[in-house]
């Protein structure tokens, strides 16, 4: 049973709660902590091992296919602009039109809606811009600085193939989340300029520049899951999360509250499937930290990022053991009449 309520269903601790720096998360600690066990231990490093086993899923070529589907995330530095893209292959001249007056934000925010839809969004929800969520520093050490005219976020999931997901950790699970990536890359990159041809700004991303999931559960997109990941109605995890920030005039959703947290309480089914015990298997959640990588002052299992990235190194790629076990992942056909239901 999906409710649409005030307030985003998490618990934080507003005195404690800083703006995560970038630079603390694994792949920021991987350049500069040396205490951390995977310091300076680049993903792939074990591939060439892993594939001379000659295990099921761990072949060269289904390699070669994980990595292939990056490629738009990875090389397609125009898709996360924060201007208009001007360096085109195409010789036809783009017209440039006068603003698009905005009289009724309810009936753009369809028009937003609809269009990342058609751009290749899952689910899309809107929000007033959370200015905790967004990073104090990049991974480069930047500091990030977003104009207050961008009031507004837009936040998107797309859906991953969960059959592909379910052979985690092996290659094609990688593939997967490559691909959900790589699609992440298409859809903002296109949502922005949709917005600047109606004459107004976007700041397109994906991991970078704020946090994804509670701008997603401020968006109604979902809730918070033991497994530190967004837990949505129609696909659980099995989603990749990205977003546009931008001074159109919005209306923005409301979360949304299912029950996610009463559910994992008394299910352990991420714990029990992650090979590293990164998974805390309390029942109640905490606002405990595992790990330098947890940032302080919310309310919920924090998972030892730690453990789980050296996994990833030992695996010579991602996992998803986490989200292929979750009970919220369902079927096509129950996502779309949840979705009709949920999104009206
Ligand atoms: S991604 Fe894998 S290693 Fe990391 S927490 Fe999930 S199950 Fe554990
Ligand atoms: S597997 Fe169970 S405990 Fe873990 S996030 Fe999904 S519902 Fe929650």
């Amino acid at each position: 049973m999906v409710r649409k309520v005030d307030l985003p269903p998490y618990r934080i601790d507003r005195k404690v709660l800083k703006r995560f720096d970038q630079r603390q998360n694994v792949f920021g600690r991987m350049l500069w902590d040396e205490k951390a066990a995977f310091y300076k231990k680049g993903m792939y490093e074990n591939v060439a091992k892993i594939i001379a086993k000659n295990q099921t899923g761990y072949s060269r070529v289904e390699f070669a296919r994980a990595l292939g589907a990056w490629t738009v995330y990875d090389y397609f530095h125009g898709a996360f602009s924060w201007e208009k893209l001007t360096k085109s292959i195409s010789v036809i001249a783009k017209p440039v039109l006068e603003k698009y007056p905005v009289t009724k934000p309810t009936i753009i925010s369809k028009q937003v809606k609809e269009t990342s839809k058609i751009y290749g969004a899952s689910l899309v929800g809107i929000c007033k811009l959370d200015r905790h969520w967004i990073y104090s520093y990049d991974i480069d050490g930047n500091l990030v600085e977003i104009p207050e005219e961008y009031k507004y976020a837009i936040v998107i999931a797309i859906e991953m193939d969960a059959t592909a997901i379910k052979t985690s950790p092996a290659f094609p699970a990688c593939t997967a989340t490559a691909i959900g990536y790589s699609q992440m890359a298409f859809c903002v990159a296109c949502l922005a300029e949709f917005i600047r041809n109606l004459g107004y700004k976007a700041i397109p991303m994906g991991n970078d520049t704020a946090l994804s999931i509670p701008l997603a559960i401020d968006a109604g997109i979902g809730g918070l899951g033991r497994n530190g990941l967004l837990i949505t109605p129609e696909y659980g995890p099995c989603v990749r999360l990205c977003k546009v920030f931008t001074n159109l005039p919005l209306k923005p959703d409301k979360p949304i509250e299912f029950g996610v947290t009463d559910f994992c309480k008394r299910c352990n089914k991420c714990t029990e499937a992650c090979e590293v015990d990164a998974i805390q298997s309390e029942t109640e959640p905490s606002f405990k930290v595992v790990c330098l990588s947890n940032n302080q002052g919310i309310l919920r299992w924090a998972v030892n990022y730690d453990k789980c990235y050296s996994f990833w190194t030992e695996n010579a790629g991602d996992c998803s053991n986490c989200i292929a076990v979750c009970p919220f992942i369902r079927n096509a056909k129950t996502n779309a009449m949840l979705s009709d239901k949920i999104r009206r």
